[in-house]
């Protein structure tokens, strides 16, 4: 597993999710509790939190979304947060992964190590054997 240096831009990447988050936090009802923060190869930031429902959908998803319908097709890193996290930084969740895998194989994606560390690593060290789509002919 290849592990990444963790940025100024990384750092201030989370701040912006935790602030995306707490712009949108509804206090008392717990719908919104994680925030993410992506930021494409352009530079662009995009921020989210996630929906709850019936089948809600991860912050994650939320930034991958409102990025891809503004055009963006090129990522370069992603984190997710919650404010009482350690580093306020939690890991993706498998559907996540698989998501993150199929819009962005490149992406890297920042969250703890096992000893509370913050890291970053690509994705696809996330999910080894990862499903892919079958292309007939390749
Ligand atoms: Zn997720």
């Amino acid at each position: 597993m290849t592990f990444y240096e963790i940025t100024n831009e990384d750092r201030e990447l989370v701040l912006l999710a935790l602030d995306k988050l707490s712009l949108t936090f509804d206090d008392g009802v717990y719908r919104h509790t994680v925030g993410a923060g992506l930021r494409c190869k352009n530079g662009r930031v995009y921020t989210g939190v996630n929906c709850d429902g019936i089948h809600g959908s991860c912050a994650e998803y939320i930034a991958i979304g409102l990025a891809v319908s503004s055009g963006e097709r090129e990522f370069e890193t992603i984190v997710a947060v919650h404010e009482l996290a350690v580093n306020s930084v939690v890991p993706p969740c498998g559907n996540c992964r698989q998501m993150l895998f199929e819009y962005a194989p490149e992406i890297k994606v920042i969250l703890n190590d096992d000893q509370g560390r913050l890291v970053k690593v690509g994705v696809k060290d996330l999910l080894p054997f990862a499903w892919r789509p079958v292309i007939v002919g390749q």
